[in-house]
């Protein structure tokens, strides 16, 4: 099966600074693939080669098996900080995205039209962009993204610089694209990654690595724990004492690793039961996607 993006081994190497480092992975049509690294990781770099704006130093990009496709056609790019003319309306800017992506001029306007008005922008769209707020614009910059309908959209942090009510704005603007076109973007907030992936692609130091479904993921990382909060610092104590599984205590807390064998909430529970220790509280711990990123992407 030919992939709608197949990228093998892909490296910019400024200097001696590997910014990208053997990146290889695979994009299928229709899905959202999210993109995620600190600062610096070299998500801007990455997403700037698949754009064709950054010549890699090494490596190949298939677009639906081809590696000369028609990128300006088939794809859309919304950059970290898109910039526009401040004299021109956003109807005149997006109509000019339109043709230079290969729209026939005498449809530019109307499909230029229809987009604004999908991106929310139907009422501002005679209006100069140099008025916009950052919510206008980060929309306007996906309205030119958009406007040709390509089969793949890089976007770049498309809501990182947003207050929380644009964010919400771009956001769900994103989940109905994803009906109908193949998204990559790059996030360094992890909440975003949550409410719109298939792929998760965990980027640090230019390395990939980690890649897979959120689920798989989660999995892996979970690391599973049942904490016990009992009520005095005592009663954590008999409890490791006689605990048959190894537990990790901190004053009045316990905690016991739930991959063990033969661990889990009932067994903890009816173990407390019968040697009446009074807790606080008994909960089964996994690591959220904060704590993952953390894990893959941050700590060394
Ligand atoms: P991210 O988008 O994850 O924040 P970038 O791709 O912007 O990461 O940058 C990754 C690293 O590459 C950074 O250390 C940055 O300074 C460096 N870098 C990016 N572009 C260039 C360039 N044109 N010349 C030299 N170094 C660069």
């Amino acid at each position: 099966m030919t992939h709608l993006l197949q990228v093998n081994d892909l490296s910019k190497i400024y200097g001696s600074h590997r910014v990208a480092d053997s990146i290889s992975f695979e994009l299928e049509a229709g899905t959202s693939t999210a993109l995620i690294g600190p600062n610096g990781a070299g998500k801007t770099t990455t997403l700037s080669m698949l754009a064709g704006l950054v010549t890699p130093t090494n490596g190949s990009i298939l677009f639906r098996g081809q590696s000369k496709p028609d990128i300006r056609g088939s794809i859309g790019y919304l950059p970290q900080y898109p910039k526009f003319f401040p004299w021109l309306t956003a109807l005149e800017f997006t109509e000019m995205a339109a043709v230079l992506s290969g729209v026939e001029k005498t449809q530019a306007l109307t499909e230029a039209k229809k987009t604004l008005e999908f991106v929310g922008l139907g009422d501002a769209m005679k209006k100069r962009t140099g008025t916009f707020s950052g919510g206008m614009k980060q929309r306007l910059g996906l309205a030119q993204a958009i406007v040709h309908g390509p089969e793949l959209l890089l976007l770049d942090e498309p809501v990182s610089a947003l207050d929380p009510v644009g964010r919400r704005q771009v956001m769900n603007l994103l989940k109905e694209l994803q009906q109908k076109t193949t998204i990559l973007y790059s996030t360094h907030i992890l909440n975003d990654a949550e409410e719109m992936t298939d792929q998760l692609l965990f980027l640090r130091k230019g390395v990939l690595v980690e890649n897979g479904s959120l689920e798989t993921i989660r999995e892996k990382y979970a690391n599973p724990r049942i904490l016990i909060e009992f009520e005095s610092i005592a009663e954590a104590e008999r409890f490791a004492a006689i605990s048959p599984w190894a537990v990790e205590k901190v004053k009045k807390h316990v905690s016991i690793d739930a991959l063990q064998e033969g661990v889990g909430t009932p067994e903890v529970v009816s173990l407390l039961h019968t040697e009446s220790l009074p807790i606080r509280k008994v909960e089964l711990q996994t690591a959220s996607l904060e704590e993952i990123f953390m894990k893959v992407v941050v700590e060394e």
